[in-house]
């Protein structure tokens, strides 16, 4: 891809520490390699074996890309060697120096900035400093926002017009606004830092600024899928923003590619005859029958609510794969947890997958009819490029507005009727119960007029979704104009 005479761009990738940013923004990386630019991710050891693997596969391939390991300073902060990401088994106590080694490592990556002279970053939301540093040493930074254009238009609409406060109570709905559609909320479903100010509304601000005196922003969106955002986003920002999604759709095409994503070798190894197992089973299945239930790479649930979803998901009389995660010190919890695991594998109506599954390789087999999801927006990607509804149930983050596009927008969801938002590194107070869960999954999956409806939607949405990274596409146009834009930025300095 690109014009021989043209000149060739080099650029620097910048995840940032947690999985969920990591992922999205690397298929991005291997994205921008795809179009012939050449591409460094910096990241730690420890970090760069969750995508190591995928960098490897596409290096063979020819492209244009490879990671600089920088060292995580662990000594220096007082961690222990390993423990160098955000991620759901990073203790509480421990993530402030997390942040510690990463802010230690600023001089380092900014001298890489310049030692590597690139002609454009891409940065991740939570590295705003590199905006100054790009504009100091003279190339574009462009930043990587991990969420929906919605989500991001929800949190602006909050932030200026503060309707929670206007609201009697936590429970007491309220609209978001100046949106294109009236979405409806309660206090409990938004951020914390957004309720009411925290250092994390600090950061957010300062994220903001930085996103105004950076080149542009690139989403994992693709503007069939929320076209009203999309445009709402970039005039109430004043700054330019393309969607480049959908990003694991266009950069993981081959079944290799999708078993790699998110393993390292030996543990694709490991993993390799008990995938074996599942996809077998799978591959058994009618079309369309079996739940795909998983909340991302963070999600912590209590026992008590693990439980609630093995019998609801027991109870709703389909078959099932629950990506699962035991809580560390709670033997009778892992006791149930196992012996459910015994049950439905002898019943064959299920299989649980611990920890981390090869979420791309499952959503597409056939057999899989629709997810159980925290909505985690890569996953809300994923779940619309295969045409597949959603039970929502969101945890964190930005999910609850993300739930807005999914059910009240798209109308492709059913809600579970979470209430509460809650950290990501905490379990929350709320249980959903059995009950709830189980109808969620009956209007999704049992065929009712409703059900039909939103399948004819999703499925519309995931033709979009593939015609978008298509030659002439929404996404791939943009590719195609920002690649030529920054082509025209190096042209001019040099
Ligand atoms: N993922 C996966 N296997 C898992 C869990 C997650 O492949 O067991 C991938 C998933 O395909 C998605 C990303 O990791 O691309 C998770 O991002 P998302 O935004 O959905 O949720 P988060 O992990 O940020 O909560």
């Amino acid at each position: 891809m690109g014009n021989q005479n043209e000149p060739k761009l080099k650029s620097i990738f910048l995840p940032f520490l947690s999985t969920s940013h990591i992922i999205p923004l690397v298929d991005m990386a291997r994205l921008f390699a795809l179009h012939g630019v050449d591409v460094t991710i910096i990241s730690t050891k420890h970090n760069s074996t969750i995508f190591q693997n995928s960098i490897d596969l596409d290096s063979s391939r020819g492209r244009s890309i490879r990671t600089h390991i920088i060292e995580f300073p662990a000594a220096k902060v007082g961690l222990p060697v390993g423990i160098e990401s955000f991620s759901v088994n990073t203790p509480k106590e421990m993530t402030p120096k997390v942040y510690m080694g990463l802010f230690l490592l600023q001089p380092e990556i900014e001298s890489l900035f310049e030692t590597l002279e690139p002609d454009f970053i891409v940065t991740d939301m939570f590295f705003p400093w590199t905006a100054d540093v790009a504009n100091k040493l003279g190339f574009p930074r462009i930043m990587f926002h991990g969420a929906s254009y919605l989500a991001r238009s929800a949190a602006h609409s909050v932030e200026l017009f503060a309707p929670h406060l206007k609201t009697e109570s936590d429970t007491e709905k309220f609209v978001l606004p100046e949106l294109p559609d009236e979405l409806e909320m309660t206090r409990l479903q938004i951020p914390d830092w957004l309720r009411s100010p925290n250092q994390y509304t600090d950061l957010m601000k300062v994220i903001k600024e930085s996103e105004r005196t950076s080149f542009g922003s690139v989403f994992n969106s693709f503007y069939e899928l929320e076209s009203e955002y999309y445009d709402h986003y970039k005039k109430v920002m004043g700054t330019k923003s393309w969607g480049l999604g959908p990003v694991s759709l266009w950069v993981n095409q081959d079944d290799s590619d999708k078993a790699a994503r998110g393993y390292s070798k030996e543990q694709e190894r490991e993993k390799k005859e008990e995938q074996e197992g599942w996809l077998k089973w799978l591959n058994s299945k009618t079309e369309c029958s079996v739940l795909y239930v998983s909340f991302g790479s963070m999600n912590k649930f209590p026992y008590s609510q693990l439980v609630e979803i093995a019998h609801a998901l027991e109870d709703s009389g389909h078959d099932f794969i629950w990506v699962v995660r035991k809580n560390e010190g709670n033997e009778e919890g892992d006791v149930f947890l196992e012996e459910f695991e015994k049950k439905v594998k002898e019943s064959g109506k299920g299989y649980l997958i611990w920890g981390w599954a090869p979420q791309l390789l499952i959503l597409e087999n056939p057999a899989i009819g629709g997810l159980v999801s925290h909505c985690g927006w890569n996953t809300v990607v994923e779940s619309v490029n295969v045409g597949l509804p959603t039970v929502t149930w969101p945890l964190f983050a930005e999910h609850f507005f993300n739930e807005k596009l999914v059910v009240d927008v798209l109308k492709i969801g059913v809600p579970v009727g979470a209430k509460e938002w809650r950290n990501w590194n905490e379990f929350g107070s709320e249980v959903v119960k059995r009950e709830e869960i189980g109808n969620a999954i009956r209007l999704m999956m049992d065929g009712g007029e409703e059900e039909v409806a939103m399948r004819k939607r999703v499925k519309e949405l995931s033709v979009e979704a593939k015609r978008a990274v298509q030659v002439g596409g929404s996404s791939y146009n943009n590719m195609v104009e920002l690649i030529k834009e920054l082509k025209e930025i190096k042209l001019a300095r040099v």
